[in-house]
């Protein structure tokens, strides 16, 4: 049995024409399923019978299962989902004035190891399906109605572009007219700088967003915070980059703010020149120190020794750079009062061992 929502319109095409059946029904599913958010082959009635018997042979319609929904005085709503290997995985929904804005999870865990982030701090174990990327979405949509998803961001547990495959294909859904239907502008991946997707993804000229963790311009400094740098230094980086935008839609670029790391003036000099030529937004995330968690927990001895900024850190940094001509905004904290930075519900469910 497969799972139907790991299939995108091409693949359900090809493997409904090898199996002998008309390439339309794959059409009829997809409206079936994501249109009309039927989730029962039965009930599909423009398919023939016989069609109905052979989809109910070979495809069944996963489901996520919702462990917790909290939702944030700022009305940001954070939704911890359990998958069938007990995995625990989180999505953020952040309704704005004009957009509604759904963070979604990639991996089990994270390679990366940033530290300020604590989605790797529990280490690595799966990469998601399709179809649990395409269940988050489906999954909220369905509690949140009739308030309406308009935007998706790869900003949650994991690096999208680490699950490159499984991203891409639950993007072509997303993006399918006969599927979730999203526009390209209002789609966006977040990645910490893998050179070579960076480059694939810029081939694809897809016209989604990209935002890149920048955290800071200088090349020991980002190592120190995240590992990565390591094998993907910062020029080389920001080259990719480069020819990712063709300038004509900005990148965005994130910088976590931490206390006396990344605030320096040479900082802003830096980014300044690092910046130079290209068409971009740059959002300054003051940092998120995770609260209240079961000491032991964390592997990095070093990682309660970031702290957030100071008010007037934060002012004076974002005065810096207006002096060199870089306009940035400060993004303000969602849903502190939820746990709702990456990976932090997820680890407090871990730490504690059971599950609230
Ligand atoms: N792996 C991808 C996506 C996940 S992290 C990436 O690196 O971009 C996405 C974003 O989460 C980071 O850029 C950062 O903006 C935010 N983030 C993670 N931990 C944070 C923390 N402790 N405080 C503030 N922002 C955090």
């Amino acid at each position: 049995m497969e799972d139907i929502k790991n299939y995108t319109l091409d693949e359900l095409k090809e493997f409904l024409t090898t199996k002998g059946y008309h390439q339309f029904y794959a059409k009829q599913i997809f409206s079936w399923l994501y249109k009309k958010r039927l989730e029962d082959f039965d009930e599909m009635t423009n398919i023939s019978k016989e069609g109905r018997r052979f989809l109910k042979e070979n495809f069944y319609f996963s489901q996520l299962k919702l462990l917790k929904r909290e939702i944030s005085r700022d009305g940001t709503e954070k939704f911890l989902f359990n998958l069938p290997d007990n995995s625990g995985i989180e999505t953020v929904f952040i309704p704005e004035e004009k957009r509604r804005t759904l963070c979604l999870s990639t991996q089990v865990g994270c390679r990366f190891n940033c530290k300020f982030c604590l989605s790797g701090q529990g280490g690595f174990k799966r990469n998601l399906t399709v179809s649990e990327i395409i269940n988050q979405y489906l999954a909220v949509a369905d509690l949140i109605a009739p308030d309406k998803i308009t935007n998706v961001v790869f900003m949650g547990i994991g690096e999208p572009l680490d699950n490159f495959e499984h991203t891409l294909k639950a993007i072509e859904i997303f993006m399918e007219p006969l599927g979730i239907y999203l526009g390209k502008r209002k789609i966006c991946i977040s990645t910490c700088g893998l050179i070579p997707q960076i480059k694939k993804l810029s081939d694809l000229k897809l016209g989604i967003k990209l935002s890149l963790s920048l955290h800071s311009p200088d090349d020991n400094i980002r190592t120190q915070i995240m590992p990565v740098n390591k094998k993907h230094p910062l020029g080389e980086v920001i080259k990719a980059i480069r020819s990712f935008s063709n300038q004509k839609y900005p990148i965005t670029f994130e910088y976590i703010l931490i206390k006396g790391l990344n605030t320096r003036k040479e900082d802003t000099l830096e980014l300044a020149k690092l910046l130079r030529g290209i068409n971009y937004i740059i959002n300054l995330i003051p940092y998120n120190a995770p609260a209240s968690l079961k000491p032991g927990f964390l592997k990095e001895p070093g990682f309660r020794e970031l702290k957030p900024p100071l008010p007037e850190e934060v002012d004076n940094f974002k005065e810096e750079l207006i002096k060199k001509g870089i306009f940035a905004s400060v993004r303000k904290s969602r849903g502190e009062d939820i746990n709702a930075a990456c990976g932090q519900l997820r680890a407090l469910w871990k730490g504690n061992g059971s599950i609230y």
